[in-house]
């Protein structure tokens, strides 16, 4: 992995001895930055973007627990992972409830650490949320779009599929090859695409799609 590669992990742990140790153990896969204590950590947290942060349940200033529940009042929805004593089970609940979203016990097996920081870093595709366009109102899950009027045009699979590569990305032209290679068959011509696109500004509206000429097209106001 190269280090652009590296997702950022905010490690908060006041022991001397274990912070770096453990900040060792993740750099091959995480840009590690150490703080060593609450204030710290919250101060941190707040102010620059994380992937994800471990938090030490037991911190000076302020502890662990204070600092999850401050970062998640603050609106901070990064996974958090919280180190806990061992076997001190309401402390894993207290965690928890304060807005980690995991915890490992010390002293921790550090295969295990690493695997749950995986398990929360971890990203599956999720079905596309309602997209605007426009004034419209494109939901690709069930591929329907509703105008401000409450008109709802069902659209056809690959009709869809094309509005969606188009929504996904408003500032971008795209090339009638690149639409073609993405979304329909090698032995389809690059034609189809125009044909999708008539279909679509035929069912929701003339300026639903751009055409930059000689270019290709973008996504429209659909007005
Ligand atoms: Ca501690």
């Amino acid at each position: 992995m190269t280090t652009a590669d590296r997702l950022s992990l905010l490690l908060a742990e006041d022991d001397p001895a274990l912070g770096p140790l453990i900040a060792e153990l993740l750099e091959p896969d995480y840009r590690v930055r150490l703080a060593v204590n609450g204030q710290e950590a919250l101060h941190l947290g707040l102010t620059q973007p994380w992937d994800v942060m471990v938090i030490d349940r037991g911190l000076p200033v302020m502890d662990g627990i204070s600092v999850i529940a401050a970062l998640r009042t603050k609106g901070i929805a990064t996974p958090i992972l919280v180190l806990t004593a061992l076997g001190a089970t309401n402390e894993k609940v207290r965690g928890l409830d304060a807005g980690a979203n995991d915890y490992v016990a010390k002293p921790f097996d550090a295969g295990e650490l690493a695997a749950r920081l995986r398990a929360l870093t971890r990203t599956f595709p999720s079905p596309a949320g309602p997209v605007s366009i426009g004034t419209w109102e494109f939901d690709p899950a069930s591929r329907s779009v509703r105008s401000a009027y409450g008109d709802l045009v069902t659209l056809a699979a690959k009709e869809a599929e094309l509005l969606e590569a188009l929504a996904a990305e408003p500032a971008r032209v795209f090339t009638r090859d690149e639409l073609l290679a993405a979304h329909f068959q090698s032995t389809d011509q690059p034609g189809v695409i125009d044909t999708y696109v008539h279909h679509l500004r035929r069912k929701i509206s003339r300026t639903v799609i751009r055409t930059v000429h000689g270019v290709g097209y973008q996504i429209g106001d659909a007005s």
